[in-house]
């Protein structure tokens, strides 16, 4: 089948999210009008994946269209927001109608998950690209922001990151070379199912939307983790106006993901792989308990890890003592 540009459209994005009520116009006019609840403040975040740069080339489409959606619903997550329209602009080399249907097909998954209506976009010829628009809607006045942390307060993360970098790795057949390196990986029972949990984490990451919300009136500050824990948590914690301290000892390292790359090594993935789309988050000690009840309600688990003080940057702590470590986020301008 071939089919023209507007037949496209029509084919595959009609239907690639829920129908709400809150949608006066929708894809196949001009642009989409859309009624926000009365009371409540609109978020709008937008992220882009590239092929090659945050997928490898000839990555399953299906993959790619859920992380497309759910890279951008991790920051609505982080913002506390709910989640209601979505715009999607497809830069694609050729008509591929598998690939289409695939790629709506995780889109479409994620979107219905979530109650996401597809309201609009664009589609256009060019090297494979795929850019999206989220908009939620958090009570007036009740977005939860980086910047809103203050010295003392704990710090906590979601879920286990380090597992999606370790899943990335597969993916591009890289990881005979850090089993070698890191010990235990590659080999013997449960290393499969091992494999698959990383590889999955990398293609299907679950955006933290149940827990952003539970966490607004708790949370004093909150960013999704996409470039590495150390580096978003140092953005956190600037935006915060602090330092941090994380202690080493305390970080969630999945056995999954000790089975791939050891101890050391998988201490190293859990500070700086990126692709993780959990949260972390920082909320005074008198809220650890509502941390740890709302943690228990999205059923999604949540670790102490450090604390915010006075200063600037992120030390590593482990057994009390400072340890040193050279890090940073991922940084597609870095030389
Ligand atoms: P215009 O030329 O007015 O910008 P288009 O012809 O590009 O409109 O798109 C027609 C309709 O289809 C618009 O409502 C647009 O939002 C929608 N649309 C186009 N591409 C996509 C897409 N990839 N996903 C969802 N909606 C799309
Ligand atoms: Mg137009």
């Amino acid at each position: 089948v071939r089919r023209g540009e507007f037949e496209l459209i029509d084919h595959f994005f009609r239907d690639a999210g829920v129908a709400r009520a809150d949608v006066l116009v929708g894809i196949g006019d001009d642009g989409a009008v859309l009624r926000p609840p009365a009371g409540s403040d609109l978020v709008a975040v937008t992220d882009t994946l590239n092929e090659g740069v945050h997928f490898p080339a000839g990555c399953d489409a299906r993959s790619v269209g859920h992380r497309a959606l759910a890279v951008n619903l991790s920051d609505l997550a982080a913002m506390g927001a709910e989640p209601a329209w979505a715009l999607l602009a497809l830069t694609l080399p050729a008509y591929d109608e598998s690939w289409l249907e695939a790629f709506t097909a995780g889109f479409a998954g994620l979107a219905r998950t979530h109650g996401v209506a597809l309201v609009g976009g664009d589609t256009t010829r060019g090297p494979l690209a795929v850019n999206v628009q989220a908009l939620g809607f958090v009570p007036a006045g009740a977005g939860i922001r980086r910047g809103g942390a203050a010295a003392g307060d704990l710090l906590f993360v979601s879920g286990t990151p380090g597992e999606a970098a370790a899943g990335l790795a597969i993916e591009l057949g890289e990881h005979q070379a850090t089993a070698g390196a890191g010990g235990p990986a590659g080999a013997g029972d449960g290393a499969g199912a091992a494999v698959d949990v990383l590889r999955r984490r990398f293609l299907y990451p679950e955006p933290r939307l149940a827990l952003g919300r539970a966490l607004r009136g708790i949370a004093s500050a909150c960013i999704d983790v996409s470039d590495g824990l150390l580096g978003d948590l140092g953005k956190l914690a600037a935006a915060s106006g602090c330092g941090a301290a994380v202690e080493l000892e305390q970080l969630p390292i999945s056995p999954a993901l000790l089975r791939f790359a050891g101890r050391p090594g998988g201490e190293r993935m859990v500070l700086t792989g990126g692709d993780d789309y959990e949260l972390c988050f920082a909320a005074p000690p008198g809220r650890a308990a509502d941390v740890a009840a709302a943690a228990a309600r999205c059923g999604v688990p949540v670790t102490a890890i450090g604390a915010l003080r006075e200063g600037a940057g992120v030390e590593l702590r482990r057994a009390g003592c400072p340890e040193a470590f050279r890090h940073g986020g991922f940084d597609h301008f870095a030389r």
